[in-house]
């Protein structure tokens, strides 16, 4: 899908990557904001971020200090001439904010999974000049964050950029949210000019995470980083155990490897090296459906050889030993065993659908 996007540098000023967005998790005072800020200041951040209004999953927590805190907001992005972003959830907050000369919004990932408060957003958005960041839904739902951008774009909006905050998953990992890097990704080969920015700080849960996912981001070649950072990381009241001093934020940028810098090189030799090794690659998947070609067909043969003899097709036990053995050779080659164990699911479920229909030939 080809949209009409703004570069992320037209909007933000900013021509190095990547884009710096840091600040509080919540607004919790004026006094609060303008320390962190001030001092996030002097370490190379572009956008400040602050939650006015706060999402929260369960009643009872702190749900930010609204209207009350933004001239808070106003105040610090005058004194410190640096563009704040904030959280907007309904037309009402988007009304509110742009009173107190908000510069850009982003969109909670608990609001991008609801397509009516996303439309709402959009309506109240028309011909506003401002950029919009769509956080990924809660739930890892492509078409949702696809459609999200969809209806902002439809409103007429051209400054839109998302953030990978990554998403809720049954099966919790050591991460507060499962990155499923390959969604992002995904997002990228759908619409390959829209900017992206990882949000480390809700992926992680915990500051100690916070290096490892941000120089991920940086790896996949994410255009910025927006991560939380409190003067008092230990008394904040939401998000406390992932925000980081303004020093330790520093820290944490300086020990970032800038690895990508561009897509392609322009050198020659680099240039022919990568062909060849993708010719080899190319010569390899060949080889590869070739094998997966004879194995169907020695499957095929073993299926007929079965419904002749009046034996069971389906064997349980011959399936577990196959997936079991399998795992194991690919621990011995250096594969990763699960890696192996789904592509032998997804040839099972092939299998199956042979089997099936050879003896429903033979009847
Ligand atoms: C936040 O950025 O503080 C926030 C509430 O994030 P998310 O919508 O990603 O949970
Ligand atoms: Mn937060």
């Amino acid at each position: 899908m080809n949209l009409d996007i703004t570069p992320l540098e037209t909007w933000t000023g900013c021509q190095s990557r990547p884009l710096i967005i840091a600040g509080p998790c919540s607004a919790e005072s004026e006094e609060q904001v303008f320390q962190t800020c001030s001092q996030l200041k002097t370490k190379n951040v572009n956008i400040f971020r602050a939650g006015i209004w706060k999402p929260r999953t369960r009643p009872n927590s702190f749900e930010g200090y609204g209207e009350k805190a933004l001239p808070w907001i106003q105040n610090v992005q005058k004194e410190l001439g640096i563009p704040f972003i904030i959280e907007v959830a309904s037309p009402e907050h988007v009304e509110l904010a742009l009173k107190y000369d908000i510069k850009m919004f982003w969109i909670g990932a608990r609001t991008t999974v609801n397509p009516f408060n996303v439309q709402a957003l959009a309506d109240a958005l028309r011909g506003v000049d401002v950029p919009v960041l769509i956080k990924n839904p809660v739930n890892p739902d492509l078409s949702l964050w696809i459609g999200a951008i969809e209806r902002l774009y439809q409103a007429g909006l051209k400054k839109i950029a998302v953030i990978h905050r990554g998403f809720s998953a049954l099966h919790k990992s050591k991460y507060r949210n499962e990155p499923m890097w390959q969604l992002p990704i995904e997002l990228k080969t759908e619409i390959p000019n829209i900017p992206i920015i990882g949000d480390p700080s809700h992926i992680a849960g915990k500051r100690a995470y916070l290096l490892e996912l941000a120089q991920r981001a940086l790896d996949l070649n994410f255009d910025g980083l927006m991560i939380e950072s409190h003067i008092n990381p230990d008394v904040a009241l939401s998000d406390a155990a992932q925000q980081v001093t303004p020093d330790d934020f520093y820290q944490l940028l300086s020990n970032l490897k800038y690895r990508i810098v561009k897509d392609e090189s322009e050198n020659t030799s680099f240039i022919n090296q990568l062909d060849e090794i993708r010719q080899q690659i190319d010569s390899a998947d060949r080889e590869l459906i070739e094998i997966l070609r004879t194995r169907m067909a020695l499957t095929e043969k073993a299926c007929e050889y079965k419904i002749e003899n009046n034996v069971t097709i389906f064997q349980v036990e011959r399936w577990n030993e196959i997936f079991r053995s399998r795992s194991e050779w690919a621990k011995k080659m250096q594969l990763n065993p699960e890696f192996i164990s789904e592509i032998y699911k997804l040839i099972h479920i092939e299998s199956i659908k042979q089997h099936t229909e050879l003896m429903s030939k033979s009847k």
